[in-house]
């Protein structure tokens, strides 16, 4: 196990599709072992394997954050298969630390995708747990929360996370 180096908004590889994967294999496993760890030492609720530069449709999600072992999600090729309503709440992003948006997020989703043992799992998720896989499936679509506010906010931080990339992250 390993706690990998998280990328930071500007990286090229946050910005782009990640190709499903065609294997889940032991290289697939330790690398989703890995960003469990990463995303509890950050720590964050969630993370994609593009934010530890990987292209690949992995996703991993514990609203515990590690205290509750039961509500560690795992996810290969996840999908949005159904999404109703509407929230908004302020999101963050292990990717863009310092920064926080609100995008309008389904209200209610029904997600799926292969456990790391293969397995399909189904999960109907609504308030948090809808946004943080809302959140996570656009990483691995190339989206950030960004890139889902209305124009305007948009704009302006994107402006100012363009400068924050020129002159470096502070941690
Ligand atoms: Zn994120």
């Amino acid at each position: 196990m390993a706690i990998r180096p998280i990328v930071r908004y500007g990286e090229p590889v946050l910005h782009a599709p990640s190709a499903p994967v065609q294997r889940i294999d032991p290289e697939i496993r330790s690398l989703l072992t890995d960003m469990v760890e990463t995303m509890y030492a950050a720590p964050g609720i969630g993370l994609a394997a593009p934010q530890v530069g990987v292209p690949l449709r992995l996703i991993v999600i514990d609203l515990s954050v590690g205290e509750d072992k039961t509500q560690l999600i795992q996810l290969v090729n996840p999908e949005i298969l159904e999404r109703d309503g509407e929230q908004r709440h302020e999101e963050g992003c292990l990717s863009i630390p310092g920064f926080g948006g609100s995008p309008t997020r389904p209200a209610r989703v029904r997600v799926r995708g292969l456990d790391p043992e293969g397995q399909e799992r189904v999960y109907e998720a609504t308030d948090l747990l809808a946004r943080a896989f809302c959140h996570e499936i656009d990483h691995v679509e190339g989206l950030v929360f960004v890139d889902r506010l209305s124009p305007l906010k948009r704009d302006l931080m994107k402006r100012k996370l363009r400068k924050r990339a020129r002159e470096g992250w502070e941690e």
